[in-house]
């Protein structure tokens, strides 16, 4: 089964979508997340890198040589991180527009 999901930050600035079959969706409470996204865990589903397209002007940050994380600068959203080895990138459950 193949769909889309698209999703966003909070002021919209940040826009994505990936289609396809995500390879998993996952509840991360590492201390890592919890700091990069201000709660006490990340939800966040992941996809191929080349299944998700990005849009608007984002920022990253590496939390580990290996992953990046991606926000908004503008309302400071947590969007995705993308996970550098395996070129996964996983969009936070939170910012979907139909969670
Ligand atoms: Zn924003
Ligand atoms: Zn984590």
């Amino acid at each position: 089964m193949t769909s889309e999901i698209t999703g966003g930050c909070l002021c919209g600035g940040v826009r994505y979508r990936a289609s396809g079959t995500p390879l998993n969706s996952r509840i991360c409470h590492c201390r890592q997340c919890q700091k990069a996204v201000g709660a006490a865990f990340n939800a966040r589903i992941l996809f191929p890198a080349d299944q998700v397209h990005l849009e608007g002007r984002h920022k990253t940050r590496h939390s580990s040589s290996d992953l990046l994380r991606g926000f908004c600068p503008d309302c400071g959203t947590s969007v995705f991180t993308h996970r550098l080895s395996s070129d996964w990138i996983s969009v936070t459950a939170g910012s979907l527009d139909r969670p």
